[in-house]
């Protein structure tokens, strides 16, 4: 039996991987998708992951890899389809598509989540030439220039903000006449002079040529943009995680940074976990932190 199985090979399961081989683990990683390492491979650049600024995030998710490889790290490119709990012992037995069976003591859980899109013509031809999911990530390319953000959360409103204090001028496109955020944040944009409201009006096509340049609402308004921040969510991968394992309403492990869930033996780290901020930077410090606890876990099973 293995010590520990980490299911995902994006940067939070890269970095549990090289703290548990240091710790001197038996481990194994396991990916479904082995080409690009997680989200973070489909940004053209990242300029906040610290000491390795202006890097593609597909350069990036290999220098990571790269890492891991050289440390010995044993990879499977499988898909997970059902991680079960020996009754007895209590370790875990996670089954793959391609109809293999591993059991390790414990298990990390770095699945990552994906972020919800709009489903209009023009989204994923301008992605990442113009169309961004994340304001935290790509917010600083766009100082002084016309954005837009679509969604009425608190996401949507807080990206509206933080987007205001770097751009000329922030549309907020919404499709109801009321906000899902809280109030004070509604205020605080309300207040804003450069964050325009464009209430009850829905996203018909995002325009351009090389890159974003407009989009076309429904009912035919043109807003001349330099890019689009999509806040309409994220769905966290979570649906193998079984029913021992606490998840929120909207399916995110529940766990502090410790990654301990209400499962023993069963860890989290990254983006499928409860958290503020989900980033490369935290994802990365998840690891760290999650396999910490796996090993002193394994140490006393
Ligand atoms: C376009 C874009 C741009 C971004 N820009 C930045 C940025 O500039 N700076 C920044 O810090 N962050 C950025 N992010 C966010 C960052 O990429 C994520 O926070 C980070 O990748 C989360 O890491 P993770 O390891 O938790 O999950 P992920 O990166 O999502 O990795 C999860 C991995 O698990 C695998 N997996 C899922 N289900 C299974 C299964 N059943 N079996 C096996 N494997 C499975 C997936 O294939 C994936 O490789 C960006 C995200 C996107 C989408």
């Amino acid at each position: 039996m293995l010590d520990l199985i980490i299911i995902g090979s994006g940067p939070a399961g890269l970095s549990a991987a090289i703290y548990g081989i240091r710790a001197n683990l038996n481990l194994l990683v396991i990916e479904k998708d082995y080409e690009g390492t997680g989200q973070i491979a489909l940004s053209s650049k990242v300029d906040n992951y610290l000491g390795l600024p202006g890097l593609d995030g597909y350069s990036m998710g290999e220098q990571f890899r790269q890492h891991a490889v050289d440390f010995g790290v044993n990879f499977l490119e499988a898909t997970v389809t059902e991680i079960s709990q020996d009754a007895n012992d209590k370790h875990w037995i996670v089954k793959t598509a391609d109809g293999a069976v591993n059991e390790a003591k414990a298990i990390i859980y770095a699945a990552g989540a994906v972020h919800r899109h709009l489903g209009v013509p023009g989204e994923n031809e301008f992605a990442a030439k113009g169309v961004s999911y994340c304001a935290t990530c790509d917010g600083a390319f766009y100082r002084g220039k016309v954005t837009a953000v679509v969604g009425g959360g608190d996401t949507a409103l807080d990206d509206a903000l933080y987007l205001s204090a770097l751009c000329e001028k922030v549309y907020l496109i919404h499709r109801r006449d009321a906000f899902r955020a809280a109030e004070i944040t509604v205020d605080r944009v309300r207040s804003k002079e450069n964050i325009e409201l464009v209430l009850n009006s829905q996203v018909e096509e995002i325009l351009g040529s090389d890159r974003v340049n407009s989009v076309r609402l429904v009912g035919g308004r043109v807003l001349d943009i330099d890019g689009i921040f999509v806040a309409a969510g994220s769905v966290p991968v979570s649906r193998v995680v079984p029913e021992c394992v606490e998840k929120n309403e909207a399916g995110y492990i529940v766990a502090d940074e410790t990654g301990v869930t209400s499962a023993p033996g069963f860890f989290v780290a990254g983006d499928v976990r409860t958290k503020a901020l989900r980033q490369v930077v935290t994802a990365v410090s998840d690891g760290a932190n999650t396999a910490t606890a796996a090993a002193h876990y394994i140490e006393n099973f």
